[in-house]
């Protein structure tokens, strides 16, 4: 498969989908027996793929079964869910660690990458942290889940590489607004592969809440190209969403879909992914005041809100949420999510807090309101 190359197969069934592009692309011709393939899903947190938020574990049974064929007898399935996050208990709920209890004995195993060795690399004379086992793979393996983004419009190739730094990284990331450094990674990270699991994510939000059956599954080698193609289908250009443009300009590919080579096996129900009514996701994002949050502060009290509206209690909560580390250090008169908020007269800590607490705390505040 050429780099300006990709495949999308459409239906419902990942096994088959993912067997047939990955036949059709000829990959085993880049393998040998001794490649160490590693696959990074998005597991961002412990929810299963039917929530629109994490790669379907059968798109990950289906590389699998095609790697063995090949094979290949050293697999690893490996992730760092988001700050704070438990990616043992993402592993179970998401279906991975039935996986790798079926394949082990093939040498398939799982990797939480939070256990793992850092190795620092300067870039642009700042030092980018990166988990060592993503780097020494033979062959990644990267298998984003095509999402909208409350902070970076759309989540896909690039960016799903966030699961490969550690949280410390994560929150330097959001500190520095996403962008930038989600292209600079990319230019230290390799991906040989890239399988979007377009079957059901979340085009408004990246935890999910309005999942939406997409029906595909898209195969390249440039996350460059496949995300403007993602792009393209969500309705925008390549050019709006800075990580996609900056990425292109730092060499790592290509925004230019009109020129690539997209085959296609079956036929879709529809091409462009609907435009969802994002009122809701603007309505509760006007609740919270922004200060380079991260991805788990920010997420969590987005689906706090989410289910503070769904009883009712929303209205009640006038004040906006203050959320980020923008706010270590400033004290005043407010409601705030995390410790960097610790400044604010009344706040959940933690960093991050677990989302149960956040949402308690959205809800105590709220009744304080009403009762006023
Ligand atoms: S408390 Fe601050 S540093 Fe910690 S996760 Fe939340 S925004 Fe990030």
């Amino acid at each position: 498969m050429q780099r300006a190359e990709l495949a999308v197969a459409y239906g419902q069934d990942p096994l088959r989908l993912v067997l047939e592009l990955l036949e059709s692309a000829g990959i085993a011709s880049e393998l040998s027996a001794g490649t160490h393939v590693l696959l990074k899903p998005n597991l961002v947190m412990a929810r299963e793929a039917s929530s629109g938020i994490t790669t379907h574990p059968q798109l990950a049974e289906g590389v699998i079964r095609y790697l063995l064929d090949a094979g290949i007898r050293r697999i690893t399935i490996a992730e760092s869910s988001w700050t704070g996050g438990d990616t043992r208990k993402a592993f179970r709920v998401c279906g991975y660690e039935s996986i790798a209890a079926k394949y082990g004995r093939f040498a398939v195993g799982l990797l939480d990458l939070k256990q793992d060795a850092v190795q620092t690399i300067p870039v642009q004379g700042t030092p980018f942290k990166v988990f060592r086992s993503v780097l020494e793979a033979d062959y990644l393996i990267n298998m984003p889940v095509l999402k909208g983004h409350g902070q970076t419009r759309l989540t896909c190739a690039l960016k799903n590489l966030k699961g490969c730094i550690p949280d410390s990284e994560k929150r330097r990331y959001h500190a520095q607004g996403l962008h930038e450094p989600i292209a600079l990674l990319n230019t230290i990270i390799r991906q040989d592969l890239v399988i979007v699991d377009g079957l059901c994510g979340d085009p408004v939000s990246e935890i999910g809440g309005d999942p939406l059956a997409m029906d595909r599954v898209i195969l390249g080698k440039d996350p460059v190209l496949v995300d403007s193609y993602v792009a393209e289908l969500m309705g925008y250009r390549p050019q709006m969403i800075e990580h996609i443009a900056l990425a292109h300009r730092y060499g790592v590919g290509s925004m230019d879909t009109g020129s690539a080579r997209i085959r296609e096996l079956g036929n879709p129900r529809f091409q462009k992914i609907p435009r969802k009514d994002r009122s809701r996701l603007r309505r509760l994002q006007a609740c919270i005041s922004d200060r380079q949050a991260c991805s788990a502060c920010y997420g969590s009290t987005l689906y706090a809100l989410q289910r503070l509206e769904e009883s009712g209690k929303l209205a009640n909560l006038r004040a906006s949420i203050c959320v980020g580390q923008g706010y270590r250090g400033v004290r005043m008169e407010g409601k705030g999510i995390g410790s960097c908020t610790r400044g604010l007269s009344s706040f959940v800590d933690g960093c991050p807090p677990t989302a149960r607490s956040i949402y308690e705390f959205l809800e105590s505040e709220s009744g304080k309101r009403s009762d006023a």
